[in-house]
């Protein structure tokens, strides 16, 4: 059984309580990973405030830090071959998706690399008895409580950025999947992070990570998981007027007209419902389509799901696990309830595989706004699909959830297309291409998505607080 340490203040540490760690492909644990405590906590804050103090990130050139985020983006590439096993092994994704995870962290340290001597202030003119200048300063400690579906891409997402700024950052790693992002923590200590400008810790939700929400000495929260725990970590927050970036879920609707092209779609489908099994925030788990190809575009749906091979990540299988028992049984119970409510299952809704937490591949029909499959994240592979009549309509139904993350609209009318960009509300509109964009494309939500954005240049601006400098000039 492997054993993983945390990473606190430059040094790889134990603690007497595990994690045990499983595969959900095996349902079988592997491994184990210490279980920070509240003293972990503390030594880890400790030392990230004397990192903000000793002014090591905050002084130097601002190229000293684009140099350190260049040789961490080259040692995450370095490490990756060995590490993306881990990946999957912890997480059940597809191999090739794991290596991507891996790619995609290294891009995170580049692109802020490139941004971390641009970070520059504007003048303001006064008239000419004064001087007026912003500057921009990071928050100081930074900690970034990360979920378990992309560990890996969603860590380098925030901790890049936070560096780049001259943030000390303290990461809490998910109890489900925090192995491969040690790896991340591996890279920064090669690359020669200063003492307690990182520190990684593995830890119950409840306890550490609420701990470190509720700590009296951080400066910063970004959050990016669950609406609930969002919820809990805004009411700590609150207690000490901390900044949060919120980045939580979604229920993200693709509308489709009659004129789309439906092998495009069809290609989109599966990237956008059963990449990463549906887990993923920004998933395209309900379909609006015009009622004149409705029909068919649920056929098209129906084959592409049944053709799909269910299998282990390491395979570079098709459908992968879901992440846990727990999950396997949520995303079940949801399809269940669905067809209780009246939708139609046209596929899916069980279980699937010998062992491990498989579900297959589901689309339901006909669904509509009062069903709980129309509002709720599901989080697995499951797509839910509804017909509409007019393009206002469809407008409409996309928008009638509380959540507001992403949406698509497929078509081939660039008028139709534009009117749609205006009229959905979300962080990010797809047009003909579900995911379109990438790490340059500002990401986040509105409504009970959250607020804040991660990605693309506005991004940085989330780790740092403006300050105005006013100067009389004297006679
Ligand atoms: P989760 O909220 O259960 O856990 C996320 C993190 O919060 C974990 O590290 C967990 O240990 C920690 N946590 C749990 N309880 C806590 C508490 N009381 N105080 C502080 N920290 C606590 O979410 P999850 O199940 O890991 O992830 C799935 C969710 O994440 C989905 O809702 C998904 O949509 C969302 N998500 C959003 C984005 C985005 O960018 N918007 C990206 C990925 C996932």
């Amino acid at each position: 059984m492997q054993h993983w340490q945390n990473f606190i203040a430059g040094n790889w540490v134990d603690s007497i309580d595990v994690i045990s760690v499983e595969n959900p492909a095996t349902g079988e644990n592997f491994a184990t990973v210490a279980c920070a405590s509240m003293a972990d906590v503390e030594a880890a804050v400790t030392a990230a405030r004397a990192c903000v103090n000793s002014r090591e990130l905050i002084d130097c050139k601002p190229v000293q830090r684009a140099e350190l985020l260049y040789r961490i983006a080259a040692e995450i590439r370095a490490i990756a071959a060995e590490a993306v096993e881990l990946a999957v092994l912890e997480n059940g994704k597809r191999l090739t998706d794991a290596e991507d995870e891996f790619a995609e962290a290294a891009r995170y340290f580049e692109y802020y690399a490139g941004m971390a001597d641009k970070i520059e202030g504007v003048s303001i003119p006064l008239g000419s008895d004064y001087v007026d200048y912003t500057v921009y300063e990071p928050h100081g400690i930074s900690v970034q409580i990360v979920p378990w579906n992309f560990p890996v891409s969603l860590c380098a997402r925030s901790l890049a950025p936070a560096l780049a700024a001259g943030n000390a950052v303290i990461v809490k790693s998910p109890e489900l999947t925090p192995l491969a992002m040690t790896w991340l923590a591996t890279a920064c200590q090669r690359a020669g992070v200063p003492k307690g400008a990182l520190s990684m810790l593995c830890g119950r939700g409840p306890e550490v990570g609420a701990a470190l929400a509720a700590h009296r000495d951080i400066d910063q929260i970004v959050f990016t998981g669950s609406l609930p725990t969002g919820r809990a970590i805004m009411h700590a927050a609150a207690e000490r007027a901390v900044p949060c970036v919120m980045e939580l879920g979604g229920k993200s609707a693709a509308v489709v007209f009659a004129d789309a092209d439906i092998d495009q779609l069809m290609d989109s489908v599966n990237w956008g419902i059963f990449f990463n099994a549906g887990q993923v925030c920004s998933a395209m788990s309900r379909m609006l389509v015009e009622r004149s190809i409705y029909d068919l575009v649920v056929e098209r749906v129906a084959a592409l799901a049944k053709g799909l091979a269910m299998g282990a990540g390491v395979d570079n299988s098709d459908i992968t696990p879901v992440m846990s028992h727990k999950q396997q049984q949520q995303v079940l119970a949801k399809c269940q309830l669905a067809v209780e409510q009246g939708a139609i299952l046209v596929t899916g809704g069980v279980a699937g595989g010998q062992s491990g937490y498989f579900v297959e591949p589901t689309v339901l029909r006909d669904i509509d706004q009062t069903m709980d499959i129309f509002q709720s994240e599901v989080f697995g592979p499951v797509l839910g699909i509804m017909p509409f009549d007019t393009e206002q309509q469809a407008w409409d139904l996309a928008n009638a959830t509380d959540y507001g993350l992403v949406a698509g609209i497929f078509s081939n009318d660039i008028n139709r297309c534009m009117r749609g960009t205006r009229a959905l509300q979300a962080g990010q509109i797809f047009v003909n291409e579900w995911y379109a964009g990438g790490i340059e494309t500002p990401f986040g939500g509105t409504g009970l998505s959250g607020f804040g954005r991660e990605k693309g240049q506005e991004a940085l601006y989330s780790y740092v607080q403006t300050k105005n400098i006013a100067i009389r000039i004297g006679r």
